[in-house]
């Protein structure tokens, strides 16, 4: 809420950025001009901090790089030739283009293909629903981050909810399983410190040597994708020392018998065998989650992008179900919190249309390059409209949306704020506005407050919320239907329709009804069939085994020897960087430019065995796609996996290829996720194409 004080005023908001912190904010707006955006002290959970990216907000704001005006492509698609269109002339080719396509291939040519960009409940998805719905354009389905986790806990716990991650500050163990809680969840950092100041041990399990295991007691490294091979020996060990809670598991559980019998032939040597890890750690690993108590799990959503994520939350989730740390405040396992948030926002009412809307085949999101390079597509797609989105940088098998993105028969649309790799393709631009332009609200999936968000800055040039991009879209198609032209204001009031939301609106933030502090399970209360944890998943975990198991992905070391003869390599393309964030701010002056560019990071033994030094220009390649960078060389890796930090824009590099141009599109076992981690590349020097760019 703006205050109404003379002079400058201070306008309250919430981070928007594909983040678990979504931080609350206070912009000083001086005579329609922002001139500070800093933390809300205010804030229960984010407490005055922002970070090194969003501190410098302002300076994407007002970037002389911004995207002010329509643009219609003037030069071959990727060349970034545009010239400026006025907003009725961009509108008027959008609604031609996609009617011929409806009419020459019906609606479902029509492709949609947004993300998470924004994460606020307007701008992210709403309208677009009734947008397309009204086209009858194809669905998106799939999801790059967060349902295959969400589908794992469920297959144990019957939902996807679990902990508050910030009652870790009562636990006296507390492991941090593939989530690198300083740079990417940095708000929680403190409440572990404050853990660790009560005499708490803090064990990260991570297939890098990140900033986060730096400051841990214990740090277990295990071979890319092998985490459920852990958490089966864990349980081994727990059962044979009797660190079970046969209580809570003869009150709660169903499948401990089979459970046991499954696990009986994991004990630490063959886990050791497979994740690489150490056995006696492996060891005292489970007896410390097993006698220290409160012992919390935290972890988040990179460990979902392997062909086993699912089974890796399913069994994780097992864990705090055998030893009844459920019970206890500082005990049990953190996730994402989102999926508490339907207590607060139901957003079906995004959905609800009074035109009639027909059957409609779903896309999947993930699999855009192979959706966009299928010939035997019936219907083909012939236009793709994108928005809070890069593909061409963040979705896998990036090489494939590339080529299929040069079709000269694919009308393609973005919505954006800046000329992305992805933009660079469009046939027309349309200008968006960043979170200081528009209204929304931001439910979190790191904390349980929800954040408002007020407009405290005029859209910059003639840029337009999402929101309106819909409306005025759905004008120049000639619909009239009242469903597609509703305000931001009465979507925001029937979505949350439980809410105070002038409450909301003059503090900034809300923390959701659910009990304080949050202990879901102490007595039970499973969401699944049978109303208890399940240990045999009745719903067959999503067709997988309905026990905890470990499958290696086809494309890995153990999955596939004879690929892995050719591309030895395990890739990873984490998040590095404390500038950047996915795709976002990398070109920036200020963001990108400081990180240095991209490179490849492997062990010493690798390096050497190629004969590689630090710097070395290199190729790394696999079937997919190949690279030229330089090489960086640490023993923040084990050998045999190497890294290329995602994020870097192709166009800033001169380069038609970035690190996801390598990655596997496979699917996740379910939940409906990615792969990206399941790819193997092999690296070699490349004195022919020396230099930084990826190629
Ligand atoms: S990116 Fe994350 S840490 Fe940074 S301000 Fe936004 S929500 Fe906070």
């Amino acid at each position: 809420m703006t205050s109404t004080s003379p002079g400058p005023q201070t306008v309250l908001g919430t981070c928007h950025h594909d983040c678990p912190d979504s931080c609350g904010w206070v912009a000083t707006v001086d005579d329609g001009v922002a001139v500070k955006l800093r933390g809300n002290p205010d804030h229960p959970y984010s407490q005055g901090e922002l970070c090194p990216k969003v501190n410098r907000f302002l300076d994407r704001v007002y970037s002389p790089d911004r995207i002010l005006h329509p643009l219609i492509r003037t030069g071959a698609k990727g060349s970034g030739e545009f010239r400026t269109a006025t907003w009725d002339e961009a509108l008027a080719l959008t609604a031609d283009r996609l009617h011929e396509v409806i009419d020459g291939w019906g609606g479902e040519a029509v492709v949609p293909w947004g993300d998470a960009g924004t994460q606020g409940l307007l701008q992210m998805t709403s309208l677009d629903r009734r947008f397309f719905a009204r086209i009858g354009a194809s669905r998106q389905i799939g999801s790059l981050c967060g349902a295959t986790a969400s589908a794992g806990v469920a297959a144990t716990l019957g939902s996807g909810r679990a902990s508050d991650p910030t009652d870790l500050r009562h636990a006296k163990h507390i492991i941090l399983w593939g989530t690198n809680t300083r740079l990417t969840n940095r708000h929680l950092w403190p409440f572990v410190e404050e853990a660790r100041a009560n005499g708490a041990r803090i064990v990260v399990i991570d297939p890098i040597r990140t900033i986060t295991a730096d400051a841990a007691d214990q740090f277990i490294q295990p071979v890319p994708g092998t985490d459920a091979a852990l958490m089966l020996a864990m349980m081994h060990v727990l059962i044979r020392a009797d660190l079970v809670d046969h209580d809570y598991v003869g009150r709660y559980t169903v499948g401990f018998d089979d459970l046991a019998a499954r696990v009986d032939a994991w004990d630490p040597a063959r886990a050791a065998d497979v994740t690489g890890a150490d056995a006696d750690e492996i060891e005292r690993l489970a007896i410390d989650y097993g006698t220290i108590r409160p012992s919390f799990i935290r972890t988040l959503i990179g460990a979902e992008h392997h062909e086993n994520g699912a089974m890796f939350f399913r069994t994780l989730a097992c864990l705090p179900t055998l030893t009844g740390s459920w019970k206890e405040l500082g005990g049990g396992l953190a996730r994402s919190v989102g999926t508490w948030f339907d207590v607060a926002v139901d957003d079906s009412v995004f959905d609800e249309v009074s035109f009639p809307v027909p059957e409609r085949r779903g896309v999947n999101m993930n699999h855009l390059g192979r959706v966009l390079t299928d010939p035997t597509l019936d219907p083909p797609v012939k236009a793709l409209v994108v928005w809070n989105g890069n593909p061409v940088v963040t979705v896998p098998n990036a090489a494939a949306i590339r080529r299929g993105m040069e079709r000269a028969d694919l009308f393609t649309v973005v919505s954006e704020q800046f000329l992305t790799d992805t933009a660079r393709y469009a046939d027309v631009v349309f200008p968006a506005t960043t979170q200081l332009e528009h209204l929304d609200v931001v439910p979190a999936w790191g904390h349980l407050y929800l954040g408002w968000n007020e407009p405290a800055i005029a859209p910059q040039g003639e840029a337009v919320p999402n929101t309106e991009l819909w409306r005025r879209l759905s004008a120049a198609m000639g619909y009239t239907d009242p469903d597609l032209f509703e305000d931001d204001a009465s979507l925001i009031r029937r979505a949350l329709a439980g809410v105070d939301v002038e409450a909301l609106r003059t503090r900034g933030f809300h923390r959701i009804d659910v009990p304080e502090p949050l202990v879901p399970y102490a007595e039970g209360g499973f969401a699944t069939a049978s109303g208890k944890a399940e240990f045999r998943s009745s719903n067959g975990a999503g067709g997988s085994d309905p026990l905890p198991s470990f499958t290696p992905a086809h494309e890995s070391p153990l999955g596939d020897p004879a690929l892995a003869d050719q591309y030895p390599l395990i890739l990873l393309t984490p998040k590095q960087h404390t500038r950047f964030l996915n795709s976002s701010y990398t070109h920036l002056p200020k963001h990108g430019p400081l990180e240095g560019g991209p490179f490849v990071e492997m062990h010493p033994a690798d390096a050497l065995a190629r004969g590689l030094a630090d710097g070395d220009p290199a190729a790394v390649w696999n079937n997919r796609a190949r690279l030229s960078v330089p090489v960086r060389i640490s023993e923040r890796l084990r050998p045999g996996v190497v890294a290329i930090p995602f994020g870097w824009w192709g166009a800033d590099h001169g380069a038609a290829a970035t690190a996801n141009s390598l990655t596997s599109a496979a699917d996740t076992d379910w939940g409906g996720g990615v792969a990206y981690s399941d790819t193997l590349v092999e690296v070699a020097a490349d004195h022919g194409h020396p230099g930084a760019g990826a190629r």
